[in-house]
């Protein structure tokens, strides 16, 4: 089955002779077993509500279905899919290698939390060569962790070099494949042995419910990701699970869209004097963009412009005069979002040269001439203020 069929047709109910087209939100706590078997047997998969109730299998069953690999696993939000991947895997007196444009959260995760605990983490250049990353394995080194393309920046990361690169060290490359949504690239086919998204974002895809998604490439991964969120915890809402599956039915269609807009959107930004460069996967001038090529099939829509240096007031300015943009954490979901963001303020293994604001854009789903008409407003805004 192609990916739109998987999304459409994963994780659907087909027991009962008549059952309705959505798995319906089981909200449990307490399962309860009508015979002593098959207590025993704690009824294969569903046993008690933090383990999951029938709308989480059906999620799972429906992510595993988009990212491939052995099984998919729930968390609370997608920092902590990220934490827990990375939990399962190292020990007091094992070491990270964390690429240095990951999701900062994450990042602080290993750099303060982890780092009580006594495991040690090394930040490494997202466009590392094969020899630069074996130069930074060390024998404790448990877990590569990647995120394609870099949250803030976009770099694209050669996985399948960094898959190499860990299993020749014995550890394991976690990757966090948000940006993707699971149906542009996948992980697990170029090595990786965790796929991670942030189901919040593009699943969901409707800004109101937090969720994270972990999916192993194999059994024994699998067990060591479940073990590590059972023993945290960990626990999702039904109404969360259900809504994120529901998002998903409708994912192929909503990314064409962002895709689509994106790419208008860059046009737009192209012919402006006040922008100096565009960081998207998709343009040749991105760092990583041949390696897009080889490993994406399309492009989400968010992305990053580097305007020429403005003073605040401009930017202010700018920002205030934004009507459909929201300015907001988090994206994905159907609204347009634009957000200043600082680079320069989580980097330590690379630097971040660029003089100028950095916007962090989310194109929506509204009309793109409506979208375009609101970013003139602001740069008219923008000069008014600089008058
Ligand atoms: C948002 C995000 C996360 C965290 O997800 P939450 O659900 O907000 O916890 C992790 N990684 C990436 C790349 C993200 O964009």
């Amino acid at each position: 089955m192609k990916d739109d069929t998987k999304l459409a047709a994963a994780g659907r109910p087909h027991h009962r002779p008549a059952h309705p087209v959505n798995p319906p939100v089981e909200r449990a706590s307490t399962y309860l077993f009508p015979t002593y078997d098959d207590y025993l047997e704690g009824a294969k998969s569903i046993t008690y509500g933090r383990l999951g109730t029938p709308t989480h299998r059906a999620l799972e069953e429906a992510v595993t279905a988009l990212e491939g690999g052995f099984e998919t696993r729930l968390a609370p939000s997608g920092l902590q899919a990220c934490n827990a991947a990375i939990l399962a895997f190292v020990a007091t007196g094992d070491h990270i290698l964390m690429t240095d444009a990951a999701y900062d959260p994450t990042r602080k995760f290993c750099e303060k939390f982890l780092k009580r605990f006594g495991v040690e983490t090394t930040f490494y250049d997202p466009l590392a060569s094969k020899e630069e990353v074996a130069a930074l394995m060390r024998p404790n080194t448990k877990v590569v962790f990647a995120e394609s393309p870099g949250s803030l920046t976009f770099e694209v990361q050669d996985l399948p070099m960094l898959a190499e690169a860990a299993h020749a060290g014995g550890a394991k490359l976690v990757a966090d494949n948000t940006w993707s949504g699971g149906y542009y690239c996948k992980p697990i086919e170029l090595g990786a042995d965790v796929s991670i998204q942030a189901g919040t974002k593009y699943l969901a895809g409707h800004a109101d419910c937090l969720i994270g998604t972990i999916t192993s490439a194999d059994e024994q991964t699998a067990k060591k990701i479940y073990y590590a969120l059972l023993q945290l915890g960990s626990n999702v809402s039904a109404d969360d699970a259900y809504l994120t599956l529901r998002g998903m039915r409708t994912l192929s269609t909503r990314l064409s869209r962002h895709q689509e807009s994106t790419e208008e959107l860059i046009k737009f930004f192209k012919k402006r004097d006040e922008i100096d460069r565009i960081l998207h996967p998709a343009l040749k001038s991105c760092p990583g963009h041949a390696i897009w090529k080889r490993d994406f099939s399309g492009a989400s829509g968010l992305f990053g412009v580097v305007m020429k240096p403005a003073p605040l007031p401009a930017l202010k300015a700018f920002f205030n005069a934004l009507k459909l943009f929201g300015m907001g954490f988090s994206w994905g979901g159907f609204e347009s979002l634009c957000l200043h963001v600082r680079p320069e303020q989580y980097r330590t293994a690379t630097e971040w040269r660029e003089e100028g604001h950095v916007l962090r854009i989310h194109a929506g789903l509204e009309d793109i001439d409506d979208l375009k008409a609101d970013l003139e407003r602001a740069f008219a805004a923008m000069h008014a203020a600089l008058k």
